[in-house]
């Protein structure tokens, strides 16, 4: 697919506000840091169509953008930030699993996973939470240029290990650098032929 245009939308806290659901849906979601704007930003080629932040914690928003007038991909405030406050956490918990669980155009979900790290808890915990909710969705590991293949790999397989403990299938994945652009066709192809469905 190429992406010939990518325009900002809106930004909401409820999920009834979002733009009519006429028009298939994705959504990215992740740790802060994980590198999710940066991905954003790679997969439509536009620099500065999400914001990237080396600060996490900033505005909660669900952030719709229109994509070759055909579909929605959607930035989702970023979760497991350790210095939120209970009530922020509260808040960002409603706000997003109430949109994850009603918004019916969603097509599919991409949670970011830093390749970097081992299997963690708040990653493994929210994917189950997807899981039992069956809510459709598949993983992205970023940052994969920032080491070799091997350790990416290792990690990966650890995910997976960890996955088929609880579950007979485990998503489809990709595995993704901002830097090289590694695995953004492979997005890319995915979301075409949901999109076709
Ligand atoms: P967000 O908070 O999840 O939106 O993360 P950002 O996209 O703002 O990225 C966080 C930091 O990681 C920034 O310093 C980015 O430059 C860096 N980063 C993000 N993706 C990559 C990547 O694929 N490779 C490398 N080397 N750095 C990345």
């Amino acid at each position: 697919m190429k992406i010939i245009q990518a325009t900002f939308i809106q930004s909401n806290t409820d999920y009834k506000a979002c733009p009519a659901p006429e028009k298939p849906e994705y959504a990215f979601i992740g740790r802060s840091n994980v590198g999710k704007s940066s991905l954003i930003n790679m997969l439509t080629g536009h620099p500065n169509l999400a914001k990237t932040s080396q600060k996490p914690g900033k505005t909660q928003l669900i952030n719709h953008f229109l994509i070759n007038d055909e579909w929605y991909l959607v930035d989702l405030p970023g979760y497991g930030w350790a210095q939120a406050s209970k009530a922020d956490r509260e808040k960002w918990d409603t706000m997003i699993r109430q949109y994850l669980l009603q918004r019916t155009n969603l097509l599919c979900v991409f949670v970011l996973i830093d390749s970097r790290h081992e299997a963690q808890k708040v990653d493994l915990e929210f994917m189950e939470w997807l899981g039992k909710s069956e809510i459709p969705f598949s993983i992205i590991f970023t940052k994969a240029d920032k080491q070799t293949k091997s350790k990416t790999q290792l990690h990966v397989e650890q995910y997976i290990q960890k996955m088929l403990e609880q579950w007979e299938e485990v998503p489809s994945y990709f595995v993704t650098s901002s830097v090289s652009r590694d695995g953004r066709d492979e997005i890319l192809k995915f979301i075409d032929s949901l999109n076709k469905t």
